[in-house]
This record gives C-alpha cells, structure tokens and sequence, in this order.
C-alpha cells in the first residue's frame, strides 16, 4: 500500500528531489514517470541494485545520515570494482512512518556522498512497511575497459586495497555489546568505495571484485569466473591494529562490508601499481598469486601449512 498521496509528494519533494550532483546528462530527474538520460557515445552503462533491510544489514535504530551514507557507498563498491564512472541513481524507500528528521539526516548522508562522486538522484519509488532500502546505481564504462571477474589468468598478482576484516571487527564489538573506537566503528557503518582507484585500474587489472561478503567468498566468484584457484599468503594480508591484535583469520578471510577492491594484474604491472596506490594515497597489498594448475583456493599460514577456512563469508540463505 502506498503512503497518502499528498504527503507522498511532499516527502518526495522535501528530501530527495534534486539530492547530489548537478549533471547536464540529465535530460529529466525526479518529478516524471521517467527519468531520461543521456548515455554518450562509446560507453556501456554499467548498473547495480542492492537493499539494505533493517534488522538484516543495520541495526533498526542506526544513525540515519550514516545509512543515507552506507545504501549509496555499497552500489559505489560495485562500480568501482566494474572501473565504472558512477553517474545516476534511483532509490526505493519502504519507510514504517514518515519521520522528518529521520529522513532529513538520511538524505543529508546520501547526498554528501553522491556530490562527491559526481552522482545524481533521478528518480526512485515511496512505499510504506517495514523499514527497507534499496538503491540502483548506474554508471559509465567503455565495454571493453570494463574490470569483469573472468580475466584473472595464472601467475597474476593477487592485491587488496586498504585493510581487511575491520568492518567485521566492529559488528561482533556491537553485537557482543561493546561500543567499538570510532574509526573502527566507521569502518562498518561509512565504508570509503574505491572508485578512484577502480577507475585507475582499467587497462592495469585483468579482473576485479569488490569485498561485500568477505575475501575468501569474493576472490572465489572471481576464481570460478576465471576458471583458475590462488594461493594466498595469510601473513601478507593487511590488517588494522584491532584486527591483528585478534590473531582471528575469519575477519579477514570472512568478514563481510568492508568494501575494499580486489583484483589481479599480471606481475609485470607491480611497479605502475604501488605508483597508483602512492598517487591515490589508498594502500595496495599484493597477497597472492593466481594458480593455473587447479581451482582451489589455498590460504597459507605464516609456517607454510594450509589454513582450512570454515567460515566462508556470509550468505543470506545458508542453512535456509
Ligand atoms: P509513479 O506513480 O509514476 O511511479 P511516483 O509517484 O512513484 O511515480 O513518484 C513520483 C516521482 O518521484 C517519480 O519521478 C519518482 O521517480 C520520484 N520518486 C519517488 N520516490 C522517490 C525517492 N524515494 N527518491 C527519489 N525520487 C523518488
Ligand atoms: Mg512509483
């Protein structure tokens, strides 16, 4: 069922009209029964849609401008991971009430976040029930410079962007009742997506994948895709402090929402690539290498024995 028409509109019109960048592509925004876009010649529009359901991927009584900043930094992630240009959004809200403050710090943390990567919101859909949130990005990318799962071929380097495990760290600090340092905390509830830097990788990386689920779930759809297995060195992943004081492989290996990239480049790339993460000031770690010989992924501890992970990141219908 559909809120009360009227005040439909004027939440519509109060909060998210108009929210993020101004762009001359866009021929026709909110307001419409469309939107209408103007893709440019040579480039392939690159789209993800991902919900955020209360109680499932937040806390119901989360800081909204947080929230506002989370539901567009995850469909970023993905971009970013594709070495897409983000561009335009739409966003489904099913709210349980209209709560202007709520709503007002929710767009505020959205529309910060779109502003600064060039992102404007066109469009979206108003309904009411329990709280969900569900965002569609799209973005620019020539096809053929597109950063896909399937080209990681044997001997590539294995990279990760920036640190691992962090933001699972601050979730079990939450769950388990503790309130978490506010960088960890941040981590989790206002991941930075590396858009820069997945753009700077067209050309570089022969396959991508952003880190949603956790590394070993995320590098295996890229292992599957590629038709080859890795082999990473545990003692090479980068850690944050309050993750490698935990001596817990699973954060790293199998923590969700920590947003960093993922990719492989062939080891004549090395060079061009820690310039990169100079330039971008983002910190890249090679942590593997790609094997041809068979599709396992091997983690190694720091003695060269194999780690058998038993926690392979999350999935919504495990056991289900
Ligand atoms: P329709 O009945 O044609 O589906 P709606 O009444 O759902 O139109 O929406 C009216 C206008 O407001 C449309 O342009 C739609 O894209 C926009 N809109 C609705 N909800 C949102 C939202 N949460 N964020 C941004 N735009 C929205
Ligand atoms: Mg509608």
């Amino acid at each position: 069922m559909k809120a009360e028409p009227g005040a439909e509109f004027a939440l519509i019109g109060a909060h998210f009209a108009g929210l993020g960048a101004a762009r001359e592509d866009v021929l026709l925004g909110v307001g419409d029964d469309c939107a209408l876009l103007r893709v440019p010649p040579g480039q392939s529009l690159a789209v993800s849609l991902d919900t955020l359901v209360a109680g499932v991927h937040f806390f119901p009584d989360c800081d909204p401008h947080a929230l506002g900043h989370k539901t567009l930094a995850v469909s970023l992630s993905d971009l970013a991971a594709m070495g897409a240009e983000p561009a335009w959004a739409t966003l489904a809200l099913t709210l349980p009430e209209s709560d202007p403050a709520w709503l007002a710090a929710f767009a505020a943390g959205l529309g910060e976040l779109a502003r600064a990567h060039g992102v404007r919101l066109v469009g979206g859909d108003t309904t009411r029930g329990p709280l969900t949130i569900t965002l569609q990005l799209q973005g620019l990318v020539p096809p053929e410079a597109a950063l896909r799962r399937d080209g990681a071929c044997a001997g590539d380097c294995i990279w990760v962007s920036g640190t691992l495990g962090d933001a699972a760290l601050a979730l079990a600090e939450l769950q388990a009742g503790r309130d978490p340092d506010a960088a960890l905390r941040a981590r989790l509830e206002r991941p930075t997506p590396r858009v820069a830097l997945g753009r700077a990788l067209r050309g570089i990386a022969s396959a991508a994948i952003d880190l949603s689920d956790g590394l070993v779930a995320d590098l295996g759809h890229v292992l599957a895709a590629s038709g080859v297995g890795a082999e990473l060195r545990l003692d090479a992943l980068p850690l944050g402090e309050a993750v490698a004081a935990r001596t817990d492989w699973s954060l790293a290996l199998a923590g969700g929402d920590d947003y960093e990239l993922c990719f492989c480049a062939s080891p004549g790339r090395d060079g061009e690539i820690l310039a990169l993460g100079q330039r971008l000031g983002c910190r890249l770690t090679p942590i593997g290498t790609i094997r041809g010989d068979d599709d396992a992924l091997r983690c190694l501890l720091p003695d060269g024995t194999e780690l058998n992970p038993t926690r392979r990141g999350y999935d919504h219908f495990a056991g289900v």
